[in-house]
């Protein structure tokens, strides 16, 4: 039996830690923007530490921050956010954060993997936490605007100071994510799930099924436009209903012959071949060699967004935008 879950809501949370302590917010992109902007409304003052040459930029001045070379402003604060790309992440902790942060400072990751899988180092006397937000900054962002908020993870890897919980506690408060709930793991298991979820459903698996069904129709001589609605616009709907009511409450809510067409077919759908597949899946997450593969393979997004995109689906959907919902060319 696994050990009851620890979950953690405003009421157990002391913002303390924060108090009278600053925030750098390195980097200025999806969780940059959303959690720098939600520090902010709960009274954090926050910098943003970004590159003199950063596509951000812009944007972080518009809102109104106060911008500083990364290393700068790292130095300055007993909260360092490290909310760049994961790829870029042992680099620039080794290049902006070691040498700058303060002994008994915090550092806050969003997502448990570089330090799990060891590309990033931190000086000891540094405590290490986890606050990984669950779900896109935009929903962080819209959700605490809305006066509710988004589930987080949160871990320790490291207590340096012996505060290192409670003061992950208040950054995830800080959030506005202690109204939802904050779960508290470890940075092994939150990297593991994070991965093995968006390759074997969330980014892999599901996208990869649409495509194919898409396909299936379009070789049988069906119209694109209506294989790619049925395929693949339509996952919303049932995702929708899976989000507010899971899997058997989505069941119970569709008609008796997609719930028997769905409970007949869906296991040959994934059948044994598959199941040893998301078992090889899990395997190379556990194990290291996923991230050791990108590492050494990954040679930028442009070149995988290419060889991933399937221009029949994308006319079809282009097609489906113009003609049918009438949304004019941009
Ligand atoms: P992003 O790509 O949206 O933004 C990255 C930011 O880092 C940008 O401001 C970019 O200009 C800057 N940057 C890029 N390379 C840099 C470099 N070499 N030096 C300095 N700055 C650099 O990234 P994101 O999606 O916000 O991801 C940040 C972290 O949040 C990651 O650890 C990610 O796993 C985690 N996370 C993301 C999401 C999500 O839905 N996007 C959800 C939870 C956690
Ligand atoms: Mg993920």
């Amino acid at each position: 039996m696994n050990p009851p879950l620890k979950v953690y809501h405003d009421d157990d949370i002391s913002p303390a830690p924060l108090e009278d302590a600053g925030v750098a917010v390195i980097g200025y992109g999806s969780q940059g923007r959303a959690q720098a902007l939600n520090l902010r409304d709960s009274g954090v003052a926050v910098t943003v530490g970004l590159r003199p040459g950063s596509p951000s930029r812009a944007r972080a001045e518009e809102d109104g921050f106060t911008l500083l070379e990364p290393g700068a402003a790292v130095e300055e604060t007993p909260f360092v956010a490290v909310l760049v790309p994961d790829e870029v992440q042992g680099e620039v902790v080794a290049q902006e954060v070691t040498p700058h942060v303060k002994r008994g400072a915090v550092v806050v990751f969003a997502h448990g993997g570089p330090v799990h899988f060891g590309e990033v180092a931190l000086p000891e006397g540094v405590d290490v936490a986890l606050v990984a937000p669950m779900g896109p900054g935009r929903l962080l962002r819209e959700y605490y605007v809305a006066g509710h908020g988004l589930n987080a993870k949160a871990a320790v890897a490291r207590d340096a100071t012996g505060g290192a919980w409670p003061r992950a506690l208040a950054y995830a408060r800080a959030l506005g994510c202690g109204r939802a709930g904050v779960i508290a793991t470890t940075f092994a298991e939150e990297a593991k799930l994070d991965l093995f979820s968006e390759q074997a459903v969330l980014c892999g698996g599901l996208p990869a099924l649409a495509e194919a069904a898409f396909e299936t129709l379009v070789a049988a001589g069906y119209p694109p436009v209506l294989a790619y609605i049925e395929c693949v616009r339509e996952i919303k709907y049932v995702a929708d209903l899976t989000y507010e009511h899971g899997l058997d409450g989505m069941r119970r809510r569709i008609s008796s012959t997609a719930l028997y067409g769905g409970a007949t077919r869906g296991p040959k759908v994934v059948g044994a071949e598959a199941k040893k597949t998301l078992k090889e899946i899990l395997g190379a997450v556990e194990d290291g060699s996923f991230v050791a593969e990108m590492r050494a393979k990954f040679g930028g997004r442009e070149e995988f967004l290419a060889a991933a995109r399937n221009d029949r689906l994308e006319a079809a959907r282009e097609e489906f935008e113009r003609i049918i919902r009438r949304v004019p060319r941009e």
